[in-house]
């Protein structure tokens, strides 16, 4: 129930963007209808943070004919109360993403408005519950044009149109037109969640899962667990086994010990974030090898959210090489010897693939990936960062093929998921990129319409016949 500070809020956000609304009124010259069907300027596929900000981004610099389909229910967008697993945000409090620089649309804003300045003061990191509650006053809010229950299926081109096919969750189908579409997919939205080969080949469904999938964890009591992998949502899982009565979770990596350092936290600055796109590639490729290299570490209190029960045990240099089931236990293979648990917890994170996804798979081969693009000097290879698609300035696919005939499509459709990463830097599917990389994205979307549509706003300038100067007479006297 939205309290009496929060309604202040809500009024407060109102006044302050009426405060600032010069210039914000709608000026694209839309394509009305194509067959008899409303045309989108912008169709924004994801109602998580990234596809919400971008739709508000884009109403603030005049592109109001714009449309976000999420998949989800109402609520249920994105990580944190779906798969996520932590009890806060990894990121500090003072990080600012959707509210775009507005102060009363800040995370801080709506905190203190629901809880209390004190309870901020107070306050180690916003709980993931909570952050959802924002990003969901966020949305009602400023009255985001979000359709729910809307999975991109596909994405074709006919007469110079994105036609996107839809499916709900009845399985009814749904289409739309839109002249360009923003990928606001999520940190897995240019693959898929990953399950080494020899998990999903050897062990049967009910005895593993993904960190992305739900798990049962009151079940999960009192048995052995083995989780692999080293990053914080391996370390969430744990906590939360091991917190639910597990007897022993064992964390196992590749790597001979954790990463201790955070490269997010280096590169959260204006010159970073605004403008390392504008790097040669060889740059790029050197910071984006660097901060892969670094990874994440989990985070302090996720670390210590485990190794306070006595059953948590981590082991470094002890990568999986094989799993096999013995009854209702998998016996897993390592350089040190045989495992054995109960269930596994799978923590490797995602690929990149396109062809892996529904809404790009018809095109995915020809979607022009670094290994595309950029040869990387001896010694300096990474098969991983070849994988990432080679973005445009604007974010947007290139093709493999210039003279492809998808290639006009795909200059109209920008990835703002995380696989912007090696070309973009943090923009997409991350809170600490949003500040410069939604603004960054909207503004170049912004353009493209208007050098699109360069002739007809001439054209409606030409035209232009409003008179400013309306008598030449004496103020008061009848217009002469
Ligand atoms: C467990 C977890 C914890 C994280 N914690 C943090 C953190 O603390 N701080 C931080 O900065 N970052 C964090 N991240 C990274 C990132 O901020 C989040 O992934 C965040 O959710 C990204 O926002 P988004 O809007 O890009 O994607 P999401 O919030 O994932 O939203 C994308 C939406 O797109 C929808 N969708 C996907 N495909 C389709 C389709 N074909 N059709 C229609 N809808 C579709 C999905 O249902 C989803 O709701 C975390 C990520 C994870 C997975």
């Amino acid at each position: 129930m939205p309290n009496k500070a929060l309604n202040d809020l809500t009024r407060q956000v109102h006044e302050d963007l009426e405060k600032i609304a010069y210039a914000s009124g709608p000026w694209v010259s839309s394509v009305l209808t194509h067959h008899g069907e409303p045309v989108l300027d912008v169709a924004v596929i994801g109602g998580g943070q990234g596809g919400l900000a971008t739709s508000f981004a884009l109403r603030r610099i005049g592109v109001h004919n714009v449309r976000v389909f999420e998949r989800a229910v109402k609520g249920q967008a994105g990580p944190w109360v779906t798969f996520a697993r932590m009890i806060t945000l990894r990121t500090p409090k003072h990080v600012t993403g959707p509210d775009l620089g507005i102060p009363s649309l800040t995370p801080r804003a709506w905190f203190e408005a629901r809880y209390g300045a004190d309870a901020w003061r107070s306050l180690g990191k916003i709980d993931r519950r909570d952050w959802q509650e924002y990003l969901d006053w966020y949305r009602d809010t400023l009255s985001l044009p979000v359709e729910h229950d809307r999975e991109l299926v596909e994405i074709t081109w006919q007469d110079g149109l994105l036609h996107l096919g839809f499916k709900d969750q009845e399985g009814s189908l749904h289409s739309v037109w839109a002249r360009r579409l923003v990928l606001a997919t999520g940190i897995e939205g240019s693959g898929s969640w990953h399950v080494p080969e020899f998990v999903r080949n050897n062990v049967p469904g009910h005895l593993y899962a993904h960190t992305h999938q739900p798990i049962d964890f009151e079940a999960l009591r009192g048995k052995r667990i083995g989780v692999l992998g080293g990053g914080a949502s391996a370390f969430d899982n744990a906590a939360t086994a091991l917190e639910a009565g597990a007897q022993s979770v064992a964390v196992c990596i590749r790597r001979k010990t954790l990463p201790r350092i955070n490269p997010y936290r280096w590169m959260e600055n204006a010159g970073f974030l605004a403008h390392f796109p504008a790097l040669p590639d060889l740059t790029r490729w050197r910071f984006m090898r660097r901060i892969f290299d670094l990874n994440q570490p989990p985070p302090q209190d996720t670390f210590w959210r485990c190794s306070r029960h006595d059953g948590f045990s981590f082991h470094g240099d002890t990568p999986w090489l094989d799993a096999r089931r013995d009854g209702e236990t998998i016996r897993v293979t390592t350089p040190h010897g045989e495992k054995v648990f109960d269930f596994l917890i799978i923590g490797t994170g995602f690929v990149i693939d396109f062809s892996k996804r529904p809404e790009t798979a018809s095109f995915a081969q020809n979607i022009a990936l670094w290994g595309d693009r950029f040869s990387a000097p001896e010694g300096e290879e990474s098969a991983v960062l070849d994988s990432y698609p080679y973005l445009g300035p604007q974010s947007q696919f290139l093709p493999r093929e210039p003279e492809h005939p998808d290639s006009a499509m795909l200059g109209m459709i920008y990835n703002f998921t995380f696989a912007a990463t090696p070309s973009m830097g943090l923009s997409g599917a991350s809170i600490s990129g949003m500040r410069y990389g939604v603004d960054r994205l909207a503004r170049a979307i912004a353009g493209d319409l208007f050098v699109q549509d360069g002739e007809k706003h001439l054209e409606s300038l030409l035209a232009y016949d409003a008179e400013e100067l309306v008598s030449l007479g004496r103020e008061g006297e009848e217009q002469a």
